[in-house]
């Protein structure tokens, strides 16, 4: 029988976490709320949802436009929110922190303006098997438009990434890499450094996307050395409509304008238009205000924990689940990465993930079922779909004790 080990958070109360989210209290059917659907969004501690409550209430008003003073809280408030966020990912000016909508909108950007600004026919594009949709199509549209080449890192049956194909595949006309950080569909960590290293020997630029590396662990853009990263907020206890792009200067500098509209221009006339500088360049038109700022208090919130509590804490955490999980009769796991975070995929016997999804979810268990916007994935493995249990800072062992035993009773149902 697998050893399951304890978990133990002397740096967090997780008690105390859990009271600070006002849905966690909630009950699903009559059961109180087991949440493990964490990938897909995290909930919002109460900080998050007054800090959205206070912008509408109190200073409801338009950035950079207004010498009056609501607009000016306001602009305060939304850089004040664009400072903690590079802060948090050590970037070294705050200037390479965009707003976008989020790590889809931020990818699209950077896909459009390298392909537009860098790409020519027969120029390839790296990304790896186990991307999510949004680190694909973006890549795969701009590369159709210059006539460039899709290359693609192949995985192994882990669910890790083949380096040496990756290495292999690195060459002259490789002029961007784009990787997840953290599958979302596996739970792979990859190995970024190394990834990034090979790259840059080459003097090809990185792009990662951290959208479920972000909550889970330290990022620090300078120390990786990392060209361009993005993130949602709603993957960091924040709103939804909100992301970043994080972008070396000497790039964002260099790269052309995505959209074009109020706040990104310097002066406009019908014959030439001249662009702002960073950030601005790339923030055309009203952004998500209330979303950046309410972004920042929910970076801060999780600064005051500790990303480094939280990363040992869920590792544990993870661990747990995969011992706990692997008691379950006829359950495999889709994945067995050495390094793994924040989520498990798994099937049980022949039972179809959906079956198993509806079922947990009459017993208040929140997961997710199908293939996780990550469908080269799925077809790697010959599989229709997995569940997935994912993790947050404010999960606990009971949690898991209760997917466990819920998926024992809904397995027993569907045999
Ligand atoms: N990339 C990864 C790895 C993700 O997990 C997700 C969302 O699940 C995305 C990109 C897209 O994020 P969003 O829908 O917030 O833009």
């Amino acid at each position: 029988m697998a050893h399951v080990p304890d978990i133990a958070a002397p740096a967090l109360d997780i008690d105390k976490i859990r009271k600070d989210f006002p849905l966690l209290q909630e009950k699903v059917y009559g059961k109180p709320l087991v949440y493990l659907d964490n990938s897909a969004t995290t909930q919002k501690p109460q900080v998050v949802l007054d800090t959205l409550e206070r912008y509408y209430k109190q200073y409801n008003s338009n950035v950079h436009r207004g010498v009056h003073h609501l607009s000016q809280v306001a602009s305060e408030e939304y850089e004040a929110a664009r400072h903690i966020i590079a802060a948090f990912i050590n970037a070294r000016e705050h200037e390479e922190v965009i707003f976008t909508k989020g790590t889809t909108d931020s990818i699209n950007l950077i896909a459009n303006v390298f392909g537009r600004g860098v790409i020519k026919a027969g120029d390839e594009v790296i990304v790896s098997a186990m991307e999510h949709h949004s680190n694909i199509v973006p890549w795969q549209i701009m590369c159709e438009d210059r006539g460039a080449v899709l290359k693609v890192i192949p995985m192994d049956e882990n669910g890790e990434l083949i380096m040496s194909e990756y290495a292999a595949l690195l060459s002259d006309k490789t002029k961007i890499v784009s990787v997840a950080y953290v599958s979302n569909s596996l739970g792979t960590v990859n190995p970024v450094r190394e990834i990034i290293a090979l790259a840059h020997a080459r003097n090809i630029p990185v792009m990662l996307d951290a959208a479920q590396a972000i909550q889970h662990m330290p990022l620090d853009v300078q120390e990786l050395d990392v060209d361009f990263v993005a993130f949602s907020g709603h993957k960091i206890y924040g709103p939804t409509g909100i992301g970043i792009l994080y972008g070396k200067r000497e790039w964002l500098d260099k790269l052309p304008p995505y959209q074009g509209g109020g706040d990104m221009i310097k002066t406009v006339t019908f014959a030439k238009t001249t662009y702002n500088v960073l950030p601005f360049k790339y923030e055309a038109g009203t952004p998500d205000i209330s979303g950046a700022i309410a972004l920042g208090a929910a970076v801060k919130y999780v600064q005051e924990i500790g990303l480094e509590n939280i990363h040992a804490y869920e590792e544990q955490l993870v661990n747990y689940a995969v011992a706990q999980l692997s008691k379950v009769e006829g359950l495999r796991f889709i994945g067995n990465p050495k390094h793994r975070s924040g989520a498990v995929s798994f099937l049980v016997d022949t039972i179809h993930p959906y079956d198993l999804g509806e079922l947990l979810d009459k017993q208040g268990v929140a997961i997710r079922t199908g293939h996780h916007c990550a469908e080269p994935v799925m077809d790697f493995f010959c599989i229709p779909g997995t569940v997935r249990a994912s993790f947050a800072m404010y999960t606990n062992k009971e949690d898991i004790d209760r997917l466990v035993v819920a998926i024992n009773k809904a397995a027993a149902m569907l045999r």
